[in-house]
């Protein structure tokens, strides 16, 4: 069932009991699947993603992670309030092209793609412009790798008194984070990257107290994170319209493995080992990263071509023969391709990479 590797940040390679645990067909309305299954998982975010899980709630959302991202400013952000969103690469920009589509009042601060955002210079904004209510930052910018200093930022956005929305797609799971200690309010990622699970829906986890709040302010019905919550809420983990069955399962397998590796703390020590092997076996083939090391997440990293001319399809072909599916880059500025760090993959697969790649080479 695994013709290679996907070291693509999602989807993934996943595990052959995630694949498994789909092999069954589940009812929606019958409580072995919404209070055995979506209402355990939703209950188990809240634990993952914040030490004080009872200020926090869950909803789970039919589609790709940017389905969520969508969902919540469409429904969380009002037509007079004014959102800022930091951005240094594509889903960043995105989360901008959201709020055109909804007209909400906003302002990109844009920074270059291959450094952090600037949390003073967010501060510096902040305190020009009052009216801003909502920010918005991407944790990992899976755009080039980078991960963003969401403490500093937190801190900033906090001290300012506004509601702080992260995606924390690439991220949730892999990367340790406390919304509570950090206050953030929205978090939104999807079942098809840290937590290993397979592509299908997203998931929002809010402050419980603000999502409340929040009943009539979508623009959309299917993207409506409120009227999902509620029903989710009412009906005890029933989804308003047909939900991904067989995803959820499997996510739900995909939580219990995230807990017997060791948590969140034990995944993220994994995909550090993992980077950590193939940006030392990557640099002694004479490869150079895009990112200075400090500034890089361990969830995926992007590298210069290694010459001018260099022909990267004829070299992802000749990596996918061997059994392993890279990515290319995203940005424009360089030429660059990505390798994930991310998914049921360990240290021996990188060793292994690193072979094939001095091999073609
Ligand atoms: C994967 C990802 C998304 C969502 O992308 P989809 O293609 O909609 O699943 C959003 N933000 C970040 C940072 C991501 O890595």
């Amino acid at each position: 069932m695994r013709p290679y590797l996907l070291l693509t940040p999602g989807p993934l390679t996943t595990s052959e009991t995630v694949k498994e645990a789909m092999m069954s067909d589940w009812c929606t309305w019958d409580e072995d699947y919404n209070i055995g299954i979506v209402e355990v998982i939703r209950h188990e975010l809240t634990e993952l993603a914040s030490s004080r899980p009872d200020e926090y709630t869950a909803v789970l959302m039919q589609g790709s992670g940017t389905f969520c991202v969508e969902a919540t400013l469409g429904s969380t952000v009002r037509p007079d309030d004014h959102l800022l969103i930091a951005a240094n690469g594509a889903y960043g920009l995105r989360m901008g092209t959201i709020a055109d589509y909804y007209r909400i009042p906003h302002h990109v601060l844009k920074f270059e793609e291959t450094q952090p955002v600037d949390p003073e210079a967010i501060g510096a904004y902040l305190d020009e412009h009052p009216e801003v209510t909502h920010v918005s930052v991407v944790h990992c910018e899976t755009t080039t790798g980078v991960l963003n200093p969401l403490e500093r930022v937190a801190q900033v956005v906090k001290a300012h008194g506004k509601t702080l929305i992260v995606d924390a797609m690439s991220s949730f799971g892999g990367v340790p984070v406390d919304m509570a200690a950090l206050g953030i309010d929205f978090l939104i990622s999807s079942a098809n990257k840290c937590i290993q699970g397979v592509p299908g829906f997203g998931f929002v986890i809010a402050r419980r107290s603000l999502l409340e709040q929040c009943k009539g302010v979508a623009r959309s019905l299917s993207l409506d994170l409120y009227d999902q919550w509620a029903a989710m809420e009412k009906g005890h983990g029933k989804w308003r319209f047909t939900s991904p069955t067989h995803v959820v399962r499997a996510f739900m397998q995909a939580l219990n493995e995230l807990k017997a590796e060791g948590g969140i703390s034990a995944r993220h020590a994994r995909y550090c080992e993992n980077h950590r092997v193939l940006v030392e076996g990557m640099r002694s083939l004479g490869f150079r990263t895009l990112l200075p090391d400090e500034e890089q997440s361990p969830v995926i990293t992007s590298f210069y071509y290694p010459e001018e001319g260099f022909d990267f399809k004829a070299f992802y072909l000749k990596l996918k023969e061997r059994g392993f599916v890279i990515y290319p880059g995203k940005i424009s500025q360089a030429d660059t391709f990505r390798i994930g760090n991310i998914g049921d993959v360990f240290p021996d697969d990188f060793r292994r990479l690193v072979e094939a790649i001095k091999d073609i080479r």
